[in-house]
């Protein structure tokens, strides 16, 4: 390899690229075990590419920041290698997250579901509590600063950065997010600079993010909330199972629960790609989870007796938004539905309930990266240790958060692991310091 000519301005020991969550948290864990273990002060840079931190920090949780969850097991986090997630989420699990975060001064609170937030109920507070605390570290945090290139040199990196400062680290890490929502800075450009350091990387695709389909039921009820249970299926077997609020769109489902179910999704059609072999997939949609198929028959029947002389176009009314509730009917009947109630029969009711319990709408995809909350694949887990996070090919290098090959469920997995992440390659490096006096 021969090295670039170009003289280096700033020498630190740590380089931390990226001011996102892990990030953040790597620079204020650092601190925190040098200041305990009372090591001397390390010359210490925190990089980010926009002009402030943790600009996606500010979108999670729908503005209220989603911190961690009660409930964390490796069901939750997915990659080649998800076991990969377990030392870290031991290491520092969620209650090491309220703990960390109450120590910067944020009240926390888990609501009823089990997922943790700011008291204040605003995700700017998490931030500020970890700007605050940074701004009393005395590192060096650069703004507008992107790293381009990165070298391997006899003694550490060399980082080249946009704005022509060139930067020698003993230590560097990797914490650039992925490249889900770009705009937010985490663009993918950690891989890059992970290959080219000669890292492997997953191909990253997108992760809770709305799902798309045959569009001819769902533009027609665009805009129509249902809570129902929605089974995503391939080749007619089930692959996953998951309730809530389900929101019908112009171009498929969103929602929670179909948000759970993206990623299977996405694995789904990335793993065949334009293969011809590829799965029929299909969203069965249960739009009255609380109420068995027996159940929806007699309803039916009751609603028969009840209203003999309404149009069938209107039979639905009442149970369902006006709009869905014809939708519906559209796609069980070919008949006018202009005849009267009366002239249902029951062969007609078993197919309304079957309808209702089971509408079948097939996936075409998933939406972009542009609109995912996590990428799906990253760095691959194999060429980094799960209980140091650092590289397995570059002493010196390590890597934390969504840039590494693992993407956690919806409800505060993705942080948690940004959090636990940070804290083993905060860990590792005060080991090393100790041991080599750097
Ligand atoms: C809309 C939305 C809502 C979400 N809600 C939640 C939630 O409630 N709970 C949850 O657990 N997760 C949530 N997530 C996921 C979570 O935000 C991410 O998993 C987490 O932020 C990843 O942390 P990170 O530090 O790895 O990356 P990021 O937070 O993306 O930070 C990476 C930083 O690195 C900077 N950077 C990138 N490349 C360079 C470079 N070359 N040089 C310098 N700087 C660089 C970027 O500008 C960015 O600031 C959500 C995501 C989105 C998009």
């Amino acid at each position: 390899m021969t090295l670039s000519q170009d003289k280096v301005n700033i020498t630190f020991d740590v380089v931390i690229i990226g001011g996102g969550a892990s990030g953040m948290a790597c620079a204020l864990h650092l601190f925190g075990m040098l200041k305990t273990s009372g090591k001397k002060c390390l010359r210490v840079a925190l990089l980010e590419k926009n002009q402030r931190l943790g600009k996606k920090l500010l979108l999670t949780g729908n503005g209220r920041c989603n911190i961690t969850n009660q409930s964390i097991s490796h069901d939750n986090y997915h990659g080649k290698h998800e076991l990969f997630c377990l030392p870290a989420l031991s290491a520092f699990d969620n209650q090491a997250t309220i703990r960390f975060f109450e120590g910067l001064g944020l009240l926390t609170f888990f609501d009823e579901t089990g997922k943790a937030y700011p008291e204040s109920l605003h995700a700017s507070s998490v931030l500020d509590c970890m700007r605050f605390a940074l701004e009393e570290t005395g590192y060096s945090i650069m703004f507008s600063t992107e790293i381009k290139n990165i070298e391997k040199t006899h003694d550490g990196f060399r980082l080249f950065a946009s704005n022509g400062n060139i930067l020698q680290a003993t230590c560097v890490v990797v914490a650039c997010g992925g490249s889900a929502s770009p705009f937010t800075g985490s663009d993918g450009s950690g891989f890059n600079l992970l290959r080219m350091l000669g890292c492997r990387i997953e191909d990253p695709i997108p992760g809770i993010v709305q799902i798309k389909t045959e569009t001819d039921f769902v533009k027609p009820v665009s805009g129509i909330k249902i809570i129902g249970t929605a089974t995503l299926k391939a080749d007619e077997k089930t692959v996953r199972v998951e309730t809530g609020e389900i929101l019908f769109t112009d171009y498929g489902l969103s929602g929670p629960p179909i948000l759970r179910l993206s990623g299977w999704a996405s694995r789904l059609f990335a793993r065949h790609g334009s293969d011809r072999s590829k799965p029929d997939v299909k969203i069965s949609l249960d739009l009255i989870p609380q109420r068995g198929e027996d159940d929806v028959l007699r309803l039916l029947k009751e609603r028969r007796e009840a209203y003999p002389d309404r149009l069938i176009e209107q039979f639905l009314v009442g149970i369902f938004h006006n709009r869905l509730a014809s939708r519906l009917l559209k796609s069980i009947f070919d008949i006018p539905l202009s005849r009267s109630v009366s002239t249902l029969s029951d062969e007609d009711l078993i197919r309304i309930a079957s309808g209702i319990k089971h509408t079948n709408i097939r996936v075409t995809g998933v939406m972009p990266l542009s609109n995912a909350q996590v990428t799906i694949g990253g760095a691959d887990t194999d060429q980094f240790d799960p209980h140091t996070m650092s590289s397995l090919i570059h002493r010196g290098l390590y890597a934390c958060g969504e840039v590494l090959d693992i993407d956690g469920d919806c409800g505060g997995y993705n942080l948690q692991w940004a959090w636990a992440s940070a804290y083993l390659t905060a860990r590792s490096i005060a080991d090393r310091i100790g041991k080599e006096n750097l």
